[in-house]
């Protein structure tokens, strides 16, 4: 039997899997079971923002397992207060709540929200996305994650992305916070207005209810900035991490401002794995390494770099409709749907996603190299 065949047969058949299996990595490139090579510009869905295989991930790696992986929140956790004090300092003084995945920061999230306001109904945007389980899916303004998993959670409510009246016109007595992606993810790359982020952090503000920022799939770096909400000058109540925090390896955190952090007492939520030793000994290279090589500025020079020659592939090719992003997060969009466009660059050794039916989705490594990734906007090219 082959792989493939050995999939279907032994695991749950929820991924439409494209048919290679990557097998090496170094960077921007991988190699697949077969030897082809590809540039990388999926990045695991915006994982590996320091390359795959970073040295320096690598050897904390190697390092952590051989002397201790895991022991529990029982105990202290030297690398996990490391971390903790490192995004600290970056963050200008919010506290960390450590997991094992974005949906779980964000479910988190939601209970702090809860625990701190004693309210429960949350606004969140149409078009979002911010996991799957059961609370973050209820969370998620798209109805195709939903089908045969309701009832959900009812205090969710969804408004249009980009127009803060409606979030303002959205608030009642009972509503504890507005949970917002910056940028969209999965829903297309979705980019919103430079005041918007602004506009929200007032209605909260005048409001009294809190800000919470799903910084999953646009944090560490992606987008030009550590998080994005730099990039618009504004400070979440509370943010939450994952993807690219581990340099590859799992692990999300859910970020509050001390005061609302403080909310959660102890015995309040828990993660037997949240933080662990191994999990933290990455996060820590990663995020080491995200600072000193100054990959945000990278993404922020190569993001710009890159959407210039796209734009300028646009007027060539009438098939895009448009191009968006900020940093290295950048969209597509076609007049047609792009799965077909996905597997022929995969074919000329490009790996990119399609997200919301019509949008490439662009997430290469922040460590890319200029030359890589004009390769991959020429084979971009070739075939569109
Ligand atoms: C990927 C993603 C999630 C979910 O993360 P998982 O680790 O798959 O649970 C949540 N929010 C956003 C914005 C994401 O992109």
């Amino acid at each position: 039997m082959d792989l493939f065949e050995k999939e279907k047969r032994y695991i749950a058949s929820c991924y439409a899997r494209q048919p290679i299996a990557l097998i090496k990595g170094q960077g921007a490139v991988v190699w697949d079971s077969e030897g082809k090579e590809y540039i990388d510009c999926f990045s695991g869905l915006a994982v590996l923002n320091t390359g795959h295989c970073h040295p320096r991930v690598v050897e904390a790696i190697k390092q952590q397992a051989s002397k201790i992986m895991h022991t529990s929140n029982i105990y202290y956790i030297p690398t996990q207060i490391e971390l903790a004090e490192k995004l600290y300092r970056l963050t200008g003084g919010y506290k960390s709540f450590f997991c094992n995945s974005g949906a779980e920061a964000n479910e988190a999230a939601i209970k702090l929200v809860r625990k701190y306001t004693g309210k429960n109904e949350i606004i969140c945007a149409k078009n979002s996305f911010h996991g799957r389980t059961l609370a973050t899916l209820s969370a998620t303004g798209q109805e195709k994650y939903k089908h045969g998993f309701e009832p959900l959670l009812a205090e969710f409510k969804h408004v249009a992305f980009g127009d803060a009246d409606e979030v303002a016109e959205a608030v009642t007595d009972n509503t504890a916070a507005v949970l917002l992606e910056p940028i969209q993810g999965e829903g297309g790359v979705v980019v919103s207005p430079e005041d918007y982020l602004t506009r929200i952090r007032e209605i909260c503000d005048r409001n009294d209810i809190l800000m919470v920022l799903d910084e999953v799939q646009t944090g560490m770096g992606r987008t030009g900035e550590l998080f994005a909400w730099q990039l618009y000058g504004v400070k979440p109540d509370i943010f939450t991490l994952a993807k690219a925090l581990g340099g590859g390896f799992p692990i999300g955190a859910m970020l509050a401002r001390e005061e609302v952090m403080d909310a959660f007492k102890t015995g309040d939520h828990a993660s037997t794995f949240g933080g662990n030793h191994l999990a933290c000994a990455a996060a820590k290279a990663a995020l080491e390494t995200i600072i000193e090589e100054d990959l945000p500025g990278r993404a922020k020079e190569l993001g710009d770099y890159a959407m210039a020659k796209l734009e300028e592939l646009k007027k060539e090719k009438p098939i895009i409709k448009e191009i968006r992003g900020k940093g290295l997060m950048i969209g597509i969009e076609l007049e047609k749907k792009c799965s077909d466009v996905v597997e022929r660059a995969r074919k000329n050794g490009l790996l990119i996603n399609c997200t919301a039916d019509k949008v490439l989705r662009l997430l290469p490594p922040l460590v890319i190299e200029k030359e890589q990734l004009d390769r991959a906007i020429q084979v971009l090219g070739e075939v569109l």
